[in-house]
């Protein structure tokens, strides 16, 4: 019977592994990548080069993997990310940009993703009905200026 596998070298093998569909970082990068294309064409922009939009993807995905996002949730994240662009937009705040680090907050904050689908969101009390209009109760707020666009975090969340 024919074995190829003498025949892949180790360089070769790695170049293969890093090819294969079913790796978790090539599904990362393509539900990125996806998402990057989405987000850019409903602002109306033109699409990058694929190679840009996959650097860019390489980027997002190395940003949350500190938060240790699963590539499953992506597009949950990305779907909150919308549902907060709203929520500013809503109560007169800038829209923020599509940004890595704006992605992982919503992934780490006090209310976020891992939050809600990790652990049982404790109920708010019926005499607390407070609401943060910076952060939507994210515990973080997004900043943008000519020079630096980022998160960070919210003045509701200091002293708690
Ligand atoms: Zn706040």
């Amino acid at each position: 019977m024919y074995d190829d596998s003498e025949q892949i070298n180790p360089r070769q093998r790695m170049r293969y592994d890093k090819l294969s569909p079913s790796s978790d970082r090539n599904r990362k990068l393509e539900a990125m990548a996806r998402i990057l294309i989405l987000d850019r064409a409903s602002r109306g922009y033109n699409p990058l080069t694929p190679e840009a939009n996959l650097q860019a993807a390489e980027a997002f995905v190395g940003i949350l993997d500190r938060g240790k996002v699963p590539a499953e949730l992506y597009q949950k994240l990305y779907d909150r990310f919308t549902d907060y662009r709203t929520r500013l937009i809503s109560n007169g705040q800038q829209s923020p940009n599509l940004i890595p680090e704006l992605l992982l907050s919503l992934w780490t904050g006090a209310n976020g993703l891992r939050v809600e689908l990790l652990d049982k969101k404790p109920e708010r009390p019926d005499n607390d009905p407070y609401e943060c209009l910076i952060c939507s109760d994210t515990g973080f707020e997004y900043v943008k200026s000519e020079r630096l666009e980022g998160v960070r975090r919210c003045s509701c969340r200091q002293g708690r």
